[in-house]
């Protein structure tokens, strides 16, 4: 039998094999198999996934490290939570087990609410029911510099990831975090109220990295997906002031439901799409 060389011995491999072994092991899990794995090794080698592949693609990157995080991947780990990250409205957003992912998605809420203040003075006063990660609370505090907010969420868990959000973007003296239900015990009036609750009906069919671990507090409301909303619908009158608005995401099928629960308050509301042209936003106004 040959003796090895040990000047052959390999560590770990080239990025570019580990990167062809985890998407073909990806495939089956993920729908964008080689982005993936692209994005896992760059977050392994501490770089961005451009410069890793305009340079890097024949470095050795640690095969057991490496591994670790594709079995992540590949047992329907949100690349969110591994990453550790996931961005929204241009803000870098810190995200892990327990949290709601931010999602494109939301980003209609922003700018319904955009849309609605442009040549007006800004919201100064901003609510987030149902905070999750802070995403659309810190999002709101960048679009308007003078505005101060609350964010409230029922999950403790998903409080520290607001709170840690919020320091680390430099929002911390405008931002406060609160455990809550809902607005129980909240006084207003606020300018601008964003909500993005629970709204998946409690049979359906979720994507398996969404049903298997994102939190279910976060997704599901009942067998319609509209318990929450009617909770919602009651307080949401009380807490807004002279002009002030809501700007409450909804599944895509339940724009009309929804607007009935809000106008049967004596609200009024308006529909708007996300990017991909379906029904998202409710703006609620008195
Ligand atoms: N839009 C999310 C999803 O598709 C649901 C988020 C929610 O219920 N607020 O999983």
């Amino acid at each position: 039998m040959p003796t090895p060389d040990p000047s052959r011995k390999r560590e770990g491999r080239t990025v570019r094999e580990a990167i062809a072994a985890a998407t073909t092991r990806l495939n089956a899990t993920s729908e964008t198999p080689r982005l993936d794995a692209e994005l896992l090794a760059a977050h392994l080698l501490g770089i961005g996934r451009e410069a890793m592949l305009l340079g890097r693609l024949d470095d050795m990157i640690g095969k057991t490290e490496f591994d670790a995080l594709a079995a992540r991947r590949a047992a329907g780990e949100p690349m969110a939570y591994i990453l550790g990250h996931r961005e929204f409205w241009s803000l870098d957003l810190a995200v892990g087990p327990g949290v709601l992912v931010p999602r494109p998605d939301s980003e209609t809420l922003i700018e319904t609410a955009r849309a609605h203040f442009a040549g007006k003075a800004g919201p100064e006063s901003v609510l987030d029911l149902g905070t999750g990660s802070g995403a659309l609370l810190l999002a709101a505090l960048s679009e308007w510099p003078d505005a101060r907010g609350i964010g409230i969420d029922r999950s403790d868990t998903a409080l520290v990831w607001a709170k840690r959000n919020a320091d680390v973007l430099g929002f911390a003296t405008r931002a406060t975090f609160r455990l809550g239900d809902w607005a129980d015990g909240l006084e207003g009036p606020f300018d601008l109220v964003l909500c993005n609750p629970p709204y998946v009906e409690t049979g359906a069919d979720l994507p398996r990295d969404v049903r298997d671990h994102e939190p279910a507090e976060a997704l599901f409301a009942g067998e319609d997906g509209l318990d929450e909303y009617r909770r919602i619908a009651r307080a949401i009158g009380p807490l807004l002031s002279q002009n002030g608005i809501a700007c409450i995401e909804i599944g895509a099928s339940q724009a009309d439901r929804v607007a009935r629960l809000l106008s049967a308050q004596g609200l009024r509301t308006r529909l708007f799409r996300d990017l991909a042209g379906r029904d998202r936003c409710l703006l609620v106004h008195s």
